[in-house]
């Protein structure tokens, strides 16, 4: 089943039955074992599955999340939300995903080497040809592309690379830049109010979390609250971020930090922030939650990180909320950019990565609350209409249907 309701759109939108058919199911799904020796000698046999779910626009575009608790179904929603997002964005890529079943957590940096090295062997032809075009995602960073550049030797072949082989400046916090551009957008549009002074909760102290708090914080806001896995820590003054970061930068948790308010995971959900930013993985707003929230608007810088029945209470209760399609396309954003820069050989500079993200961010919250106040829907569902309205029109022009 795809994670977009095809029959809420269909309300209002024609989505003839042949296009129906094609995006209600990923177009491949490969799953392959992943072998190498481990620091003992000993051979580790992991799995990997990777998704195409449409390339009618283009090359297949996705990271790579690398957790033990990856799935073959959270690979699937996972690059299904990068055909929408791209779309909706209007970058010329398809959706696709992997998803390696190791702890990386459990392996040495040697052992982690020899996992991306497998991957790219398995996955060669389609890194070379450019039908897949990987990038980080949770649990892999920049050193980890590195690796598949430095097997496929093609600087295209793989985005979110180290600035130094040919990595865009400003691609490492893009996501996160996105995703407080869409909290500015969201506060002076839909609050309206000015950004200066907003409070902001943060779930996740990750790649996106963290720049993303970076950002809310230099345009003014007051993070009040962040977390990771092993705490939430909470000032209603504001946090000290750039020290949180550089903490964070030295592996620590955040739970070693000393001198902050401690906050549970869930509290934080619930705090009266003006702004609630899920930053760290799938369903973290229940039903539970979002019955209980207080933020007066929700940003998803994560991937699907509100339950459909959790939408379904904000929506009814008002709070607006700016879907993980617009607002953490900052990242797929700026890997265009290196891609794109990539195959031409040309350069840039870090203003210019943020100018595309910032220019492409408000002119699609512009397009998405058109149509949103156009049919009288969530934000979530105007974006959805606009980006499956692109793929559609994009498979007739290939005459798919
Ligand atoms: P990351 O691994 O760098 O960080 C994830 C953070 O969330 C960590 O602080 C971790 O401790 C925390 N976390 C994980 N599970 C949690 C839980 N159950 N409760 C509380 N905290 C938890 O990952 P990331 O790259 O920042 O990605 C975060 C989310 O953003 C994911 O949904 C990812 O798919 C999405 N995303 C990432 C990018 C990107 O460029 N990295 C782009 C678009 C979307």
């Amino acid at each position: 089943m795809p994670h977009l309701n095809l029959d809420t759109i269909s309300r209002y939108l024609e989505i003839p039955p042949e296009a129906r058919k094609l995006l209600e199911r990923p177009e491949r799904t490969t799953t392959v074992n992943l072998n190498f020796h481990a620091a003992d000698g000993s051979l580790v046999i992991g799995q990997a599955h990777v998704v195409y779910y449409n390339t009618c626009r283009g090359p297949a575009k996705g990271g790579i999340r690398f957790s033990s608790g990856v799935t073959l179904t959270e690979t699937c929603l996972l690059a299904e939300l990068m055909v929408w997002k791209t779309a909706l964005t209007g970058i010329p890529f398809g959706g696709g995903k992997s998803g390696i079943c190791i702890d990386p957590h459990s392996l040495s940096r040697q052992e982690k080497i020899s996992a991306v090295k497998e991957f790219v062997h398995v996955m060669r032809d389609d890194l070379q040809n450019g039908r897949y075009v990987p990038a980080p995602d949770m649990g892999t960073g920049e050193s980890d592309m590195a690796v598949i550049f430095g097997e496929t030797h093609l600087s295209e072949s793989v985005t979110g690379k180290p600035v130094r082989i040919g990595g865009l400046p400003g691609r490492r916090e893009a996501t996160g830049r996105g995703v407080a551009t869409s909290i500015r957008l969201a506060a002076e549009q839909l609050l309206g109010s000015k950004p200066d002074g907003l409070t902001v909760a943060i779930q996740g102290f990750g790649n996106v979390g963290s720049w993303t708090a970076h950002f809310a914080q230099q345009t003014g806001m007051r993070v009040i609250a962040v977390s990771d896995l092993s705490t939430g820590l909470y000032d209603p003054n504001g946090l000290p971020i750039a020290d949180l970061m550089a903490w964070q930068n030295q592996g620590k948790l955040l739970k070693d930090f000393v001198g902050l308010s401690a906050i549970s995971n869930a509290d934080l959900l619930t705090l009266d922030a003006d702004i609630l930013v899920p930053a760290a993985c799938e369903d973290q707003i229940t039903p539970e939650i979002a019955e209980k929230l207080s933020a007066k608007v929700v940003i998803e810088a994560a991937n699907a990180p509100t339950t459909d029945q959790a939408d379904a209470v904000l929506t009814a209760r008002k709070i607006p909320l700016v879907p993980d399609i617009l607002a953490n396309s900052g990242g797929v954003i700026a890997s265009y950019v290196e891609w794109h820069k990539a195959k031409s050989g040309s350069l840039t500079d870090v203003k210019e990565t943020y100018a595309t993200i910032d220019q492409l961010i408000c002119r699609t919250f512009e397009s998405v609350r058109r149509v949103s106040s156009q049919h009288g829907v969530s934000l979530r569902l105007a974006s959805s209409i606009l980006a499956v309205d692109e793929v559609v029109g994009a498979m007739e022009a290939r005459g798919w249907i």
